[in-house]
C-alpha cells in the first residue's frame, strides 16, 4: 500500500498460546481478582466445560452448558439470571463462535470480565463485535464492552475438532483475512498478520484433513486463526462478508460451510480491483489465489456449492437483491448482473471467475 499514513487499532487481551495452556486457568482468574467463575459451553462441550470446572475447583460458580447458535437473547437472558444466582464475578466461555457470542452477550449485560479458551477457528474472541438474535431478527454491535480480557489458546483443545468442521471452519477464518486484505482501512499491520494467516492456514487444514492428530498442523491453524480473528476485530469487511451474511440471516445456511463455498467467488469478483491484494495473496496460494482457495476446500472435503449446503435456486434472485440492497464499502462497485453471476456460480459449485 506503499507508504501512506494508517491509523491501527489494537484491541488489549491477554493472550496465552500452546500447548496444555489449559492449566493456567485458575491463575488466570485469580489475576483478574476473581474467585467464581461461571463456565460456559454447547450442550454438545459440556464435559470440557465440566472439566474445566473441575480445575477451578473451589474457584467454579457452575456451568451453563445452554449456548446455542446465532447467540438468542432469551438464552443470554437465562444466563445473566444464572450469573446472577450463583454470583459469579467472571465468565469462562470454552467452544467455538456460539460460545463466544454467549459470554460477550453475558458481558454487555452484567459487566462480567470474559476468560475465552476458543475450540474452532471462528475468531470471535479477538473481535468487539456481538450478533444476536430476537424473533427472529439478527442485530449485530460493535462495542469494546464484549471485549474478552483474556483467550487461552490451547491447541489440545481442538483435537476433538471434527474433520469437517475443521476444514470449514478454518476457511471461515481465512475469509477474515483475506478480505483484511483489501479493506478500505486495511493498514500495514494487519496486512502482515492476514498473509501470515493465509499461509498457515493453507498449509495447515489439508494436513488435518488427513490426519485430525496432526498436532504440528492443529497449531498452525489455531495460531493463524487467531490472527485472521485480530485481522476481523481490526478493519472492515467488505463484499464476501455481506454476502454470507445474507444467506446465513435470509436463507438460514450454515455459517463456516457458507463462508467456505462464497469465498473463492468473492475474491474472484473483487480481484480486478486489488492488484496489490492479489499479487500478496499469490506468494501464498500461487498463481489464482481464487482458484487455490476452491481446490482447498476440495482437499479438505468441505461442500463447493450453495446447492450442497441447502439453498435453493428460486431463492438466488432474492438474495441476490438483498445483497445488492444494503449499501456498504466495496474495492468493486456492486453490479447487480455480475453479483447474480456470482451467486449462480456458486450455486452450482463453479470455478470462481
Ligand atoms: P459453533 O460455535 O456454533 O460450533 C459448532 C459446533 O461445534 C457446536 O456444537 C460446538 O459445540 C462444536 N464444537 C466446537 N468446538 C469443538 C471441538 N473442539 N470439539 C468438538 N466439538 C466442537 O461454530 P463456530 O463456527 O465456531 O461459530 C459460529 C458462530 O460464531 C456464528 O453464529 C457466527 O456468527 C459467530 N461468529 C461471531 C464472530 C464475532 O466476531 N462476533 C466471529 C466469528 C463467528
Amino acid at each position: 500500500m506503499g507508504r501512506q499514513s494508517f491509523v491501527y487499532t489494537a484491541h488489549p487481551a491477554r493472550v496465552i498460546f500452546g500447548f496444555d495452556t489449559t492449566e493456567t486457568l485458575p491463575g488466570e482468574v485469580e489475576r483478574l481478582g476473581a474467585s467464581k467463575a461461571l463456565v460456559l459451553s454447547t450442550p454438545h462441550q459440556e464435559e470440557q466445560a465440566q472439566h474445566l470446572a473441575s480445575l477451578l475447583g473451589k474457584s467454579a460458580a457452575g456451568v451453563f452448558a445452554g449456548a446455542v447458535m446465532h447467540t438468542p437473547v432469551h438464552v443470554s437472558e437465562q444466563a445473566v439470571a444464572v450469573a446472577s444466582t450463583l454470583g459469579a464475578d467472571v465468565v469462562v466461555a470454552i467452544g467455538g463462535g456460539s460460545t463466544t457470542g454467549l459470554g460477550k452477550a453475558i458481558a454487555l449485560r452484567t459487566g462480567l470480565p470474559q476468560i475465552v479458551l476458543p475450540t474452532t477457528y471462528a475468531g470471535s474472541e479477538m473481535t468487539p463485535i456481538l450478533g444476536e438474535t430476537e424473533n427472529g431478527l439478527k442485530k449485530t454491535q460493535t462495542t469494546p464492552k464484549v471485549l474478552p480480557q483474556v483467550v487461552i489458546y490451547d491447541v489440545e483443545q481442538t483435537m476433538s475438532l471434527p474433520v469437517s468442521l475443521s476444514g470449514t471452519s478454518g476457511i471461515n477464518a481465512m475469509a477474515h483475512a483475506i478480505e483484511a486484505l483489501y479493506a478500505r482501512d486495511r493498514n500495514p499491520v494487519t496486512s502482515t498478520l492476514a498473509l501470515a494467516a493465509v499461509k498457515a492456514l493453507a498449509s495447515a487444514l489439508p494436513k488435518i484433513a488427513r490426519d485430525p492428530a496432526d498436532r504440528d498442523a492443529r497449531y498452525d491453524a489455531l495460531y493463524g486463526a487467531w490472527l485472521c480473528g485480530i485481522c476481523l476485530g481490526s478493519v472492515g469487511m467488505a463484499l464476501h462478508h455481506k454476502l454470507c451474511h445474507t444467506l446465513g440471516g435470509s436463507f438460514e445456511l450454515p455459517h463456516a460451510e457458507t463462508h467456505t463455498v462464497v469465498l473463492p467467488h468473492a475474491l474472484a469478483y473483487n480481484a480486478p480491483t486489488i492488484p496489490d491484494a492479489m499479487a500478496a495473496l499469490q506468494t501464498v496460494l500461487g498463481a489464482d489465489p481464487a482458484r487455490a482457495l476452491q481446490e482447498l476446500a476440495r482437499a479438505v472435503g468441505a461442500p463447493v456449492s450453495l446447492a450442497a449446503i441447502g439453498m435453493s435456486a428460486d431463492g438466488l434472485d432474492r438474495a441476490t437483491e438483498i445483497a445488492m440492497s444494503n449499501s456498504y464499502w466495496n474495492p468493486r462497485p456492486l453490479e447487480a448482473e455480475a453479483i447474480r453471476t456470482l451467486m449462480q456460480r456458486a450455486f452450482d459449485g463453479a470455478p470462481p471467475l
